[in-house]
């Protein structure tokens, strides 16, 4: 590892708006909260992948992966985070090196990919991500993008984040580091105004944000920039003129606030947009501020008033399925600000939680979910394929929310499933996706196929429902279902 990148994850690690950090002592924070990935196991995203999830969906500018092809995973588009506009965020482009690259070194085929992109698609930015491969054989993207910006007078921006760094969670923090070392601060917005606020760790995931920005439009909110859901690279640029910053996934780019709060004295609180209560508690907190900031006091009045009508709008909406939901046990398998914020939105709707997982949540996230639920009882720290399975099968649970890996147990056991993680299709953010998640948990839940994939099946002797024979999430254990039928064995005797 670099000494640039060491000095640089050493610089993440002592965050002074991470309480668990803080009440280190100075040797246990020199060790870094990064856990060491275990081979073979399903790690969930390396320190590249997590730059780029927090950096993709700034829309204009041009995202080129400097590593081997597989890196780079898709060709096209990232996890729904929607545009307004440009598209070119959506594209794939990969320096694609080979043997000759890792023998010679990938700086010249990378400095004429900027060139390239430039030339083809003219972007305002170019976004440049160090992987495993090109750091190990040494490629200073740095210099190289220093080189590329002096000659081509545009912005190329070296994330300096390669896999083996460490974690997802690490990525997002190395990320938000490229911004702040040469982004945020080297542009001026053309006008400003004592409503000016950013909103940070928002990805926009299928259009979430623009539920929440009508609300602020009303207010006369001015959201400068939004990091980086739906972002422009000038307007990211611009963020340090603004009044306030509100953090909204959890501490994944807290640095952003924080630094921004030590360099331009900017104050930043955090918030949530799921669920009636807490998207009026960060109207409220944003008001607050502003005018803390210099901002007209009406604007609190204001705030009360547009709450007021809006909380009003999506009750008397939800009140048509909370009779349907009532008491309908979820099973939140979710993690990290999702596994408190969604809970809160659940009860809202009349539901019962009988599980949420906090193994991706901070101490932050559980101590909100103690507040939330009373206790830490329905905190699952771990849970396996199988006990999932057992509960769903069992019935102690009516729904399962989910991300899409494990949506599989849930159709297995016959029980209704909602994607509730990133690669979902319905947005769930402020009063509208609040109605939204309920309208999707009622037609999960009332969804009639459940009946007919509990029916005995007509030529079942032993009650063996329609639903077991229907072909199964994974095509191998459908057909070894099927031979082991036709064969008259165990599927376990056929396998062997
Ligand atoms: S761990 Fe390294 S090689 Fe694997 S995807 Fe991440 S950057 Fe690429």
């Amino acid at each position: 590892m670099s000494v640039l990148l060491k000095a640089k994850i050493a610089e993440v690690f002592e965050e002074p708006g991470c309480n668990k950090n803080q009440g280190k002592s100075e040797k246990e924070r020199k060790k870094g909260c990064t856990k060491q990935l275990s081979p073979g196991a399903a790690a969930g995203g390396c320190a590249f992948d997590g730059a780029k999830i927090a950096l993709q969906p700034i829309a204009d500018a041009a995202h080129l992966v400097h590593g081997p092809i597989a890196c780079e995973g898709n060709s096209w588009d990232n996890r729904h985070s929607a545009s307004s506009g440009p598209q070119i965020y959506r594209t794939g482009f990969t320096t694609d090196i080979n043997e000759l690259d890792v023998i010679y070194g990938g700086e010249k085929r990378l400095f004429k990919s900027i060139r390239e992109i430039l030339e083809k698609y003219n972007p305002p930015a170019v976004f440049v991500y160090q992987t495993c491969v090109t750091a190990l054989v040494g490629d200073d993207i740095e210099a190289v993008c220093q080189r590329a910006t002096e000659k081509f007078g545009k912005p190329i921006i070296p994330v300096n984040a390669p896999g083996f760094a460490g974690i997802k969670n690490l990525g997002n923090k190395l990320g938000a580091e490229a911004l702040l070392d040469y982004v945020i601060g080297t542009v001026e917005p053309e006008f400003t105004t004592p409503y000016d606020i950013n909103i940070i760790g928002e990805y926009n995931l299928v259009g979430e944000l623009w539920q929440v920005k009508p609300l602020l439009d009303a207010l006369g909110i001015r959201v400068l920039c939004c990091i980086a859901g739906d972002g422009r690279y000038n307007e990211i640029a611009s963020a340090h003129r603004a009044k306030v910053n509100m953090m909204v996934c959890s501490k994944s780019m807290i640095n952003i606030a924080t630094k921004m709060e030590q360099r331009w004295g900017i104050p930043y609180f955090e918030g949530s947009f799921y669920g009636i209560g807490d998207m009026s508690d960060t109207l409220r907190q944003i008001a607050k501020l502003l005018v803390q900031q210099g901002a007209p006091a009406d604007l609190l009045d204001r705030t009360e008033r547009l709450i007021a009508v809006e909380e009003a709008r999506a009750w008397q909406r939800i009140a048509q399925y909370k009779q349907r939901l009532a008491g309908k046990r979820v099973l939140l398998i979710t993690g990290g600000v999702k596994s408190w914020s969604v809970v809160a939105a659940l009860q809202e709707g009349g539901m019962e939680i009988v599980g949420t997982s906090v193994k991706k949540s901070t101490k932050e996230d559980k101590q909100k979910i103690k507040e939330i639920m009373g206790d830490d009882a329905h905190m699952i720290d771990d849970m396996t394929p199988r006990e999932m399975y057992n509960m769903l099968r069992e019935a102690r649970a009516d729904i399962m929310l989910s991300g899409g890996r494990s949506q599989f147990v849930a159709l297995k056991a016959r029980m209704p499933w909602l994607d509730i993680n990133q690669e979902r299709y319905h947005p769930y953010g402020g009063y509208e996706g609040m109605v939204e998640l309920v309208r999707e948990i009622d037609r999960a839940i009332y969804n009639p196929v459940w009946q007919q994939v509990r029916i005995p099946a007509p030529w079942g002797d032993d009650g063996e429902t329609l639903g077991a024979v229907l072909p199964s999430a994974r095509p191998m254990d459908f057909l070894t279902d099927v031979a082991a039928k036709s064969l008259g064995l165990a599927p376990e005797e056929v396998t062997s």
